[in-house]
């Protein structure tokens, strides 16, 4: 499947001219105009690398990437930087603007394309190495699969998100509004129930092995996956 990469960029004739570049490379191009924009972008398709104008018509570059930096479910999307002028170009380079890399305009397109192939290396080599545990479950990541006590075992793709995402953030309670937007999207419209189907799927899946107590109904408050399996808080 192709890179997917979010261009955030106001200005038109730029935009086209590293869409087209980036696409006759095989990369698959979403593109955003402003922040706003560009927020719902990246809620609808997690893209693999953002590439993001400093300076946007709703508010900065900067601003979008530090917000970006606080979302658990994207935090660790790569980001190229472009700047205008070399001021802002040292800004990117002295404040912790969170950005990974940045560049200079006018883009020079090979340039471009070797810092985009060397940070999307970095997070594959990064993401083939990991894979997350919690006691007789395994994600591997690469191979988009779950294990339990070594064996794999078929899990629904909304199921997979959810334990995945549970799995990364062990004993921590999350409500069903705030499940929806990390898992399912921030622009996806569906009703909290739709949550309550899904774990109880989840736990389905689970229970043969002993591990659906490891998802914990928390009263008043939501879910929480935790290791730590005790007498579970009835809601
Ligand atoms: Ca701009």
């Amino acid at each position: 499947m192709a890179t997917q990469i979010l261009l955030v960029e106001d200005e038109a004739p730029i935009r086209e001219m590293i869409r087209f570049a980036l696409a006759r490379e095989g990369f698959d191009i979403l593109e955003a105009g402003d922040v706003q924009a560009a927020r719902t972008q990246i809620a609808d398709n997690s893209p693999e690398l953002l590439i993001v104008d400093w300076m946007l018509p709703d508010a900065s570059g900067v601003e979008l990437v530090r917000g970006l930096r606080r979302d658990p479910v994207h935090r660790d999307i790569p980001v190229i930087m472009l700047t205008a002028r070399s001021k802002e170009s040292d800004k990117v380079k002295g404040l912790d603007s969170g950005a990974d890399d940045y560049m200079t305009k006018p883009v020079a397109i090979r340039e471009l394309l070797a810092r985009i192939n060397a940070l999307i290396r970095r997070s594959q080599g990064h993401q083939d190495a990991e894979e997350i545990n919690a006691g007789p479950l395994t994600i591997d990541l690469a191979g988009h699969r779950l294990l339990i006590n070594g064996e794999s075992i078929h899990i629904g793709q909304t199921e997979y998100r959810l334990l995945k995402f549970f799995m990364s953030h062990i004993d921590r309670v999350y409500s069903r509004a705030q499940l929806l937007d990390f898992v399912w999207g921030q622009n996806v419209y569906v009703e909290e129930r739709t949550v309550d189907v899904h774990i109880l799927r989840l736990r389905k899946l689970l229970k043969p092995f002993g591990a659906d107590k490891m998802i914990q109904t928390v009263r008043g408050a939501g879910y929480r996956f935790s290791t730590k399996i005790e007498n579970e808080v009835k809601a």
